[in-house]
């Protein structure tokens, strides 16, 4: 089987240096926060392009913390996209605000700064735009569009560490960002973790203190914070694993760019819309007629083709009381395939895939 993905293999090609980093934590004695997280930080940060990052507990908790260190609660609304993994939404119920959903563009997965725009009311206080899969938003004209109300842009980069356009890296683009570490993401660690990343120091500094109950010194309490720190054995791996992101980026570009030649013109099948470095294809998602069938027949032909996602938040237990009327979000949850690709995939497993898809799609209806 061509596995979707192998976060096995990712350790394997790493194996004395995260063993190192690890033993290096071990014999430290020092197991929660401390000068590991610290370091990994001050790199992340580095890498992001923005002067802090605050590591802590997963995606999940990055973007929450964020919006309740923008003080966004109860009253207000947040612009999210309609199409993208549930937590984008959760974060937004977790401080008490109302996700309000922005149909994204077919073609890019992403919603675009127009969209954005017709969707701003007068109770949005923020904009959380999501790199789906990996590609950059429109985020030069998505920033304009929030300073000029007023309102926060957050980026959630869970799927995009090391992208980048002509104005930096995810991470960087708007007035805070949160990312995710969960073993199958571009940046992975060996369990849960996350970090948010700005360029302003209140936010970051308020970030610190939620994410560990509220205290800058032990048991002194300055607000109902949280507990959810970055733990230090995932900061020395993902340390590790941050020397090779762009190096590994690039073997999935060069994947994703085999399956966009070569499965040109296949009939049924709609590929991703050309991209460059702003790209990192953490999943190469296609949309297709008949999805359901190619899928099974693709696993019948040994390629662990997925769906990411098969069913859209606002279908979700979560959000279906709500009955809310998204059609391009239910149109993607039915038509999008999600193809083998990782950096431990090679052109072999990538034309494998490609000759499956090609014989299935082979004199189908268009
Ligand atoms: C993975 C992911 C998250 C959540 O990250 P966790 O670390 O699993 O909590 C949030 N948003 C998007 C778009 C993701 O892909």
């Amino acid at each position: 089987m061509i596995a979707s993905l192998d976060v096995g293999a990712a350790y394997r090609e790493l194996r004395e240096p995260i063993d190192a980093a690890m033993r290096r934590v071990l014999e430290s004695g020092w197991f929660v926060l401390g000068p590991e997280v610290e370091a990994f930080e001050e790199e992340f940060a580095c890498l992001c392009g923005t002067t802090e990052a605050v590591g802590v507990g997963s995606g999940l908790d990055a973007l929450t913390l964020v919006l309740r260190a923008l003080e966004i609660g109860r009253g207000d609304e947040v612009l999210v996209p309609s199409n993208t993994f549930v937590a984008t939404w959760l974060a937004v119920s977790a401080v008490g605000a109302r996700p309000v959903p922005v149909e994204p563009d077919v073609a890019t997965h992403n919603v675009t700064a127009d969209a954005v725009a017709g969707a701003i009311g007068p109770r949005t206080r923020a904009v959380v735009c999501v790199h789906l899969y990996g590609r950059l938003c429109e985020t030069r004209e998505l920033r304009a569009l929030c300073d000029e109300h007023g309102i926060a842009l957050v980026e959630d980069a869970a799927q995009a560490h090391g992208a980048r356009n002509e104005d930096g890296r995810a991470g960087a683009l708007g007035h805070a960002a949160a990312f995710s570490f969960y073993p199958a993401k571009n940046l992975g660690a060996l369990g849960d973790g996350g970090a948010v990343t700005t360029s302003d120091p209140l936010l970051a500094d308020r970030v610190r203190l939620l994410r560990n109950y509220g205290s800058r010194r032990r048991y002194e309490f300055e607000a109902a914070g949280v507990n959810s720190r970055l733990d230090p054995l995932q900061a020395a791996v993902l340390r590790v694993k941050l020397t090779v992101l762009d190096e590994w980026n690039e073997r999935r570009r060069a994947l994703a760019e085999r399956y966009r030649a070569q499965l040109a013109g296949v009939p049924g099948i709609a590929l991703p819309a050309p991209s460059g470095a702003d790209h990192v294809h953490h999943l190469f998602v296609v949309r297709c007629e008949r999805r359901d069938e190619l899928r099974d027949e693709l696993r019948g032909a040994g390629v662990d083709a997925q769906i990411h996602y098969p069913i859209a938040p606002h279908r979700s237990g979560a959000y279906a009381e709500l009955d809310l009327d998204l059609p391009v979000a239910d149109r993607l949850a039915s038509e999008v395939l999600t193809l083998p690709l990782g950096p431990h995939l090679d052109e072999e497993d990538a034309d494998v895939v490609i000759g499956a898809v090609r014989r299935l799609r082979a004199g189908a209806a268009v």
